[in-house]
């Protein structure tokens, strides 16, 4: 194996092995960039070092070897006592990591070349300057002295010279400096500052490879999911100075604005100074415009090298660079980052430059960058300083007063207050309270609580788990660092961000949401244009169709604007809420056929009505309609309510009347296990008339809008069906049912695939069934025996910590478990029918990663909220890319 690479032998194409900073620095070599020259030693030799404790065999003598050649090509030694070649030693890994692992300048400069390079450079100053860096560097990534060592040193220097900076600190000064932090480094190593360039050399390497398990860059990967197993490459660059004279310099620039995509010249140069110095913020900036005028040379050098590389890269690059005495010289490159704004402008931008299609366009932007595209936000105005921050739940920027009720929300909304709720933690109840308000803020919780689920659902603004506030639910109040909020007071909450802000910051609208919602066209601006073509183009390429969640007939409105092709699921249990609780309540209390009957036909227009609004709205789309699924005593008041109202009845001699009786259902109902318990088909073959009821108010709504030359077009979806004999028999009475309404209305009946059993046994389930749905929501649960609404306070962060996995399976689909039973499921599915339809409506619907699994198996359609139907089509579309 070759572990050491010289620049010239590498090319951009080789990341894995040479890191992204090497294959980068490789290419602009190749391409004729002025790069100080040097070498790469890969990623392979790095997870050698790594997995045995040493260095692998051969890798000294190579590094010797290339070391030798640059020497001969700088005309310099490293360290030499005469006229030192000086080296930085740099981390680079696959995928960029920044400020995550180390990086050592200056490595070569001794006792002895220190005084070399002060001959050499006619610049005493900057020699002992760099110097105290390389000990300061060295002392830190190498050695583990504490930063703060040398920091305090520097800043007694300063204090003792009267200097404003460091830059004002003369050679003398700078001299008597190196001898402070070598005595520190020796205080805190035991041993001295190593005089032996090629020893520096081999212990800074050694450093760089140690870095990738730094705990920080540890953490990094977890969170952007980089495998933890890949090594960073070492980069050993020739040095360059920026810090020699007003004639020096460094600094960044990108090819276009990162912030919006615009060209032009973007960048910062900061005058004699060390590329560290720009990132570190120590000295002020100027734009890099002003380069032009400082030097014109290097200006137009620089400005050529940019343009050289877009054409090369096709892409937005990002840039360091440094003057040494009038001459530029390149220190990286990469297609730079960016917002999601700059990400759909450039790549339109780059379309019409005729630099790249359509389909490479798609594949520059992602369904995570639109989603920030949709959010409100707080723009300039969020530099206020936060009060607090809770977790970022679900994006957005909400402004409004303070309520602690469901009630309140509902009351200040309808006069047209902007509100936000507060509560310790949401429970259904809120449900309305919730809508009605412009954010939910609580206060215990974390991103799959209640409040967060429901609210990202609803794409409604969401900070949860805030427990630096004291939420007073009783009393209307919240404290937070000392100050009392009460209802009416005004907070702004970043759900982007999970900034909690006391007063009213500034609210930006989206306008890529106005868009979507039709209120402005197409043409309306760069970023709306740009999002307009590549999203067509998505969904001129995607053979997966989206669908969209929704329970009532406003949200099935905003989806179809949003480009939804139907409704995936609509849940009905969400309409036997509010003042129909009390209809379920007599259903459950019923003593007998009568009563239960009575009950039901009340239910009957109501769930009609709820049916006609949804189907009106996606006239001529399919709209599957979920029967009743939660257990029926969700229905039923609080346990512990009842159970204190019914004591003080009896205590004060009074009947407990309907609390007494609804008490003892709710004990006669209780479970242990309720989400495996009476829930799903099994209330419809349990509860008589329950299913027939609704099955009827499908029916009875299809044919009042055909009636109305309407094209409703309703799906019936049985839950938590795990054998077929169970869907055969709801199937059998709910075709009787729609036949009795209305013979001529067509209504396909199918099931949710959610239980292990039924993926399992999808080939006899199919035979029963035109579609499938898979709910991967309890899929999951049922796979990996956990339950969702519980994990995330318990046992998750440390399963995240461990690596285990790292994202939640219920954000992202999980490929190898839940994932191989829908494969199964679906081939099996088809074989048994091959017109089955295959759709999924569990959250993972709208999840960018998953939405390319579907894609995979392949699926018919994804279901998923309103406001992730642009992101599943736009994602769907790079999958067909
Ligand atoms: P990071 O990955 O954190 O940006 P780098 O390896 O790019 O770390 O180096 C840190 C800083 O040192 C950068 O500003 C870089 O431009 C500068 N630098 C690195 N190598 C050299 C060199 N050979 N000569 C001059 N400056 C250098
Ligand atoms: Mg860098
Ligand atoms: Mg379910």
């Amino acid at each position: 194996t070759t572990y050491v690479y010289d620049f010239a032998k590498g090319n951009r194409d080789m990341k894995d092995l040479l890191g992204g900073k090497g294959a980068n620095l490789a290419e602009m070599t190749n391409l004729g960039l002025p790069v100080p020259p040097g070498f790469t030693i890969t990623t392979e030799a790095c997870r050698q070092y790594l997995a045995e404790g040493t260095e692998p065999d051969g890798l000294a003598e190579e590094v010797d070897a290339h070391l030798a050649a640059l020497e001969r090509t700088m005309g310099r030694a490293l360290g030499d006592a005469g006229d030192p070649l000086l080296v930085s030693v740099r981390s680079g890994a696959a995928f960029s990591m920044p400020g995550m692992m180390e990086t050592v300048l200056n490595v070569g400069l001794t006792d002895s070349s220190v005084a070399g390079l002060a001959a050499s450079t006619g610049n005493e100053r900057f020699a002992w300057d760099s110097y105290r860096r390389l000990i300061q560097m060295f002392g830190k990534t190498v050695c583990g002295v504490p930063g703060e060592a040398f920091d305090r040193a520097l800043d007694d220097a300063e204090r003792e010279h009267g200097a404003a900076q460091e830059t004002a600190l003369d050679a003398a000064a700078l001299r008597a400096l190196v001898t402070t932090f070598k005595k520190i480094f020796k205080d805190h190593t035991g041993q001295d500052f190593p005089q032996d360039p090629r020893e520096q050399l081999r212990l800074a390497i050694h450093a760089v490879f140690d870095s990738w398990n730094a705990e920080r860059a540890i953490l990094y990967r977890r969170q952007e999911r980089i495998p933890a197993d890949l090594g960073t490459a070492v980069n050993v660059v020739a040095m360059v100075f920026g810090n020699l004279g007003d004639d020096s310099g460094t600094g960044v620039a990108f090819t276009r604005d990162p912030g919006t995509g615009q060209r032009g010249i973007y960048g910062d140069y900061l005058q004699n100074a060390q590329g560290e110095d720009v990132v570190a913020g120590i000295r002020n900036t100027v734009p890099l415009q002003d380069l032009e005028r400082i030097d014109r040379g290097s200006y137009d050098e620089l400005m050529r090298a940019m343009s050289t590389l877009e054409d090369h890269y096709k892409d937005l690059c990002d840039i360091e660079f440094t003057v040494e005495r009038g001459k530029l010289w390149m220190l990286q490159t990469r297609v730079g980052k960016r917002t999601a704004a700059a990400a759909f402008v450039i790549a339109t931008q780059l379309v019409d430059e005729g630099v790249i299609d359509l389909d490479e366009a798609l594949c520059r932007v992602t369904g995570k960058q639109l989603a920030q595209l949709m959010f409100p936000n707080f723009g300039a105005g969020g530099s206020d300083r936060p009060v607090a921050r809770g977790v970022a739940a679900s994006p957005g920027a909400a402004v409004g007063k303070v309520v602690f009720s469901a009630e309140r929300a509902v009351e200040l909304a309808g006069e047209g207050e902007d509100v936000i709720l507060v509560r310790r933690e949401t429970n259904p109840d809120d449900l309305p309270g919730m809508i009605a308000a412009r954010g939910v803020l609580t206060s215990r919780g974390g991103k799959t609580s209640h409040a967060a689920v429901v609210a990202r659902g609803m794409g409604k603004t969401c900070v949860c788990g805030a427990d630096a506030l004291e939420v007073d639910v009783r009393r209307g109040q919240f404290t937070v660092d000392g100050r009392v909020v009460r209802e009416g007071d005004v907070v702004s909450i970043d759900g982007a961000t999970g900034d909690i802000y006391l007063g009213a910051v500034p609210v930006e609208p989206s306008p890529v949401v106005q868009y979507f919602e039709g209120e402005i066209g197409p043409d309306s601006g760069v970023l709306v244009r740009a999002v307009h073509r590549i999203l067509s183009h998505a969904d001129s390429l995607r053979a997966l169709g989206v669908r969209t969640n929704a329970d009532t007939g406003p949200d099935a409105a905003r989806a179809r604007r949003f480009g939804a092709q139907g409704v995936g699921l609509c849940r009905t249990e969400h309409m036997f809420l509010g003042e129909r609780r009390a209809l379920v309540e007599r259903l459950i209390l019923a003593q007998d056929e009568a009563g239960r009957k009575a009950a039901l036909e009340e239910l009957l227009p109501l769930q009609r009505d709820d049916f006609v609004e949804i189907l009106r709205e996606m006239d001529g789309l399919p709209v599957t309609v979920r029967l009743i699924d939660p257990p029926l005593h969700e229905f039923l008041p609080d346990l512990e309510k009842l159970a204190v109202s019914v004591a003080v009845a009896e205590a004060t001699g009074k009947e407990p009347g309907r609390d007494g009786e609804l008490l003892a259902a709710v004990h006669r109902m209780h479970e242990q296990n309720p989400m495996l318990g009476l829930r799903g088909v099994r209330l419809g073959l349990v509860v008589p008339g329950l299913f027939d009821m609704q099955v009827r108010a499908v029916a009875e709504a299809a044919r009042l809008l055909k009636r109305d030359g309407g094209d409703p077009r309703p799906e019936i979806m049985v839950p938590l069906v795990g054998t077929v004999q169970e869907l055969e028999i709801v199937r059998a009475a709910a075709e009787k049912t729609i036949a009795e309404v209305d013979p001529g209305v067509d209504v396909s009946i199918g099931t949710m695939i959610e239980l292990p059993r039924a993926a399992m046994t999808a080939g006899q389930i199919a035979t029963a069934a035109e579609f499938f749905s898979f709910g991967t929501n309890d899929l999951t649960q049922l796979t990996w025996g956990f339950s969702r609404d519980d994990v995330e306070g318990s046992f998750f962060p440390r399963y995240l910590e461990h690596g285990i996995f790292g994202v939640s399976p219920f954000e992202s689909i999980d490929p190898d478990g839940v994932g191989r039973l829908v494969r199964i499921a679906a081939e099996e599915g088809r074989k048994a029918r091959p017109d089955l339809h295959l759709g999924v409506c569990g959250e993972h619907g709208g999840d960018p990663e998953s939405v390319h699994f579907f894609a995979s198996v392949p699926l018919d359609y994804v279901s998923c909220s309103p406001f992730r139907v642009p992101v599943a089509r736009l994602e769907a579309g790079r999958a067909a890319v």
